[in-house]
């Protein structure tokens, strides 16, 4: 079974957000475009608290229920079945969608039947790369090169997360290339 997992594609993330990949949100409609292909979907979000840790590293971000913290308004939200919260304690980064704290995602994409897991959103060199590392761990895992954006704070940075999630065997694919 195959699962599709968006990580993190919220205002903040996109132009005009306050940590903005550049482009972040030309991946908005080949993430929809994938939905339909998927039996099961699902989300994350960074969701932070207004004090943590993780603000001194980045700017002010996805704080919860902030507009910030909204998925872009383009994307399907209707179609996510669940949506994991992660960041949001004040001590930890929650770079990884498998460190969502309101509900397990191994637990539950394990129940759902879910052995392959293809890895979608931003950002490729961080919550992207984070993610893909955790799954590979567990499933067979994709991560789908046409629906990532980098943040690239060092040029070269979206190259370096790819060969280090090829490393961990995760498999790279185009959206053009996934059947449902
Ligand atoms: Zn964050």
């Amino acid at each position: 079974m195959k699962g599709l997992l968006v990580v993190d594609v919220q205002n903040d993330f996109c132009p005009g957000g306050s940590l903005a990949v550049p482009e972040g949100d030309k991946i908005v409609p080949v993430i929809n475009g994938l939905m339909d292909k998927f039996p099961v979907v699902v989300a994350s979000k960074d969701w932070h608290p207004k004090q943590t840790v993780h603000f001194q590293k980045w700017p002010v971000h996805c704080v919860h229920n902030s507009r910030g913290a909204d998925f872009h308004p383009g994307i399907q939200s209707t179609k996510i079945e669940q949506v994991f919260l992660k960041g949001t304690g004040n001590k930890d980064d929650g770079y990884s969608a498998f460190e969502a704290t309101n509900l397990d995602l191994k637990d539950y994409l394990k129940k759902k039947g879910v052995t392959e897991l293809y890895v979608t959103g931003l950002a490729t060199d961080y919550c992207v790369r984070a993610s893909a590392l955790d799954a590979a761990k567990i499933f067979q895992t994709f991560v789908v090169t046409d629906a990532i954006a980098a943040v690239n704070v060092k040029p070269g940075d979206d190259k370096r997360a790819l060969e280090d999630m090829e490393r961990a065997g995760v498999k790279t694919v185009l959206s053009t290339d996934i059947q449902k």
